[in-house]
């Protein structure tokens, strides 16, 4: 029986193992996922083992995808840009580094008929998630795209590190009302709104903004319907949660270990009977 897991800190609370276990019963593939639950003194120690015949790979989580990227031989081009690691496969012991949380999410707005090429993107945050969306959507071919964080110098900072992939810019003081206007998507990578979070009933948008035209992306999932995306509806604008690009970063992870196609609506359904 071949090994995926899970390095996180905490592990407990991941959907992953519930998507992964049954897609690999669905293809009948003799592996099992198990999330570990890893301290960071022990991540040096989890990342070696990894290198044993038994293992295919892990999934990297909060908080270890930037120190991940440091304990493996080689990065892909995803992992390098962002700076920080998701998946990592195991072939005869080297391991390589792959970031798919961008692709996952380029994927999920496909499923909605959004192609990012050559749109205007509003982007609400600058932490892990924001980083890899923000180098997914310029890879894409956005022709702008606005960051718009709270702590404002980690919104240049993140512009400053992806100038050279394409067109983007921090929203600075008093900018952001302007940004709403001439934006065609909307993402929300911020954790405002997360359930159990302080800011659950909480919009990211500040001083009761609302989005008014396009589409409006919120990378949280649970709640199915945060403050933003129940206004966006109500304004009659498409909306998506963070349940596409979590099943899609899962099926790509899943498509490198494994090397074929994941059985994404298998993932999809167990993954909404788990949040049930
Ligand atoms: P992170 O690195 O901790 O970044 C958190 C971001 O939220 C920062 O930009 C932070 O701004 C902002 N923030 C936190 N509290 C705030 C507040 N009260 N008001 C305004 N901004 C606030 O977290 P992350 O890993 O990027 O995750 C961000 C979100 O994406 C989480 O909800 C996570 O669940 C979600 N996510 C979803 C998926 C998926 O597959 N659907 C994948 C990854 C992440 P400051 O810089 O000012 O602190």
């Amino acid at each position: 029986m071949k090994r995926i897991v899970l390095l996180a800190h905490p592990a407990g609370h991941s959907l992953s193992p519930t998507m992964h276990n049954a897609a690999l019963l669905h293809l009948d593939i003799p592996a099992r996922y198990e999330a570990l639950d890893v301290p960071p003194e022990g991540l040096p120690g989890a990342v070696e083992e990894l290198r044993g015949p038994e293992f295919l790979g892990a999934n990297v989580s909060v908080p270890h995808k930037v120190v991940v990227a440091q304990l493996v031989d080689e990065l892909s081009g995803s992992a390098d840009t962002v700076g920080a690691v998701n998946t990592v496969v195991n072939c005869g012991g080297h391991l390589t580094g792959h970031n798919t949380d961008g692709s996952g999410f380029l994927r999920g707005l496909a499923d909605i008929g959004f192609d990012p090429e050559g749109s205007r993107v509003l982007l609400l945050g600058a932490g892990g998630a924001a980083k890899g969306v923000a180098a997914a959507l310029l890879r894409a071919g956005v022709s702008r795209l606005a960051v718009y964080n709270r702590t404002t110098a980690r919104a240049v900072e993140l512009a400053e590190t992806f100038s050279h992939l394409g067109p983007v810019e921090p929203v600075v003081a008093g900018g952001l009302e302007g940004s709403l206007g001439w934006a065609q998507l909307l993402v929300n990578a911020t954790t405002v709104g997360m359930e159990h979070g302080v800011d659950t009933e909480a919009s990211p948008l500040p001083g009761g903004l609302v989005p008014r035209q396009g589409v409006v992306v919120d990378l949280i999932y649970r709640p199915e319907r945060t403050r933003l995306l129940r206004e966006s509806e109500l304004a009659g604008l498409v909306v998506q949660n963070g349940l596409p690009m979590l099943v899609y970063q899962g099926a790509e992870a899943f498509e490198i270990w494994l090397g074929r196609a994941a059985p994404t609506e298998t993932m999809f359904a167990a993954i909404r009977t788990a949040l049930l």
